[in-house]
């Protein structure tokens, strides 16, 4: 729920940017670290914007894969949960370069001019 909620404050900050009468299309990428089942992140989204200028947005939620990127000869490969063994150099010596965020990717608007 807050992370529709905070989804919800970019929208009207964009939307204020913009000067959007309305949005009508949001789309975001969702890691799977965050362990987010778009169904319920939809759901909760469609609660956040009740009343707001993305009211009735249509939500489109993208699942990202893991990537990790192996600290001891830099490779970054896609990984799995509870599998971080590099490739290359087999140790699990890891950090995260994608897979633990959830991004606004693109976001469809009417401004009054149109
Ligand atoms: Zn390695």
């Amino acid at each position: 729920m807050s992370i529709a909620l905070s989804l919800v404050e970019q929208l009207q900050r964009l939307a204020a940017e913009h000067q959007a009468v309305r949005i009508t299309e949001v789309e975001v990428r969702c890691g799977v670290l965050r362990q987010v089942a778009p169904a319920a992140l939809e759901l909760a989204f469609t609660a956040a914007t009740a009343e707001t200028v993305a009211a009735g947005a249509n939500l489109k939620v993208i699942e990202e894969g893991l990537v990790a990127r192996c600290r001891a000869c830099g490779t970054e490969f896609a990984t799995e949960i509870d599998d971080y063994s590099c490739p290359t150099c087999q140790q699990a010596d890891v950090e995260f370069v994608a897979g633990h965020d959830i991004v606004l990717t693109a976001v469809v608007c009417e401004t009054p001019d149109r």
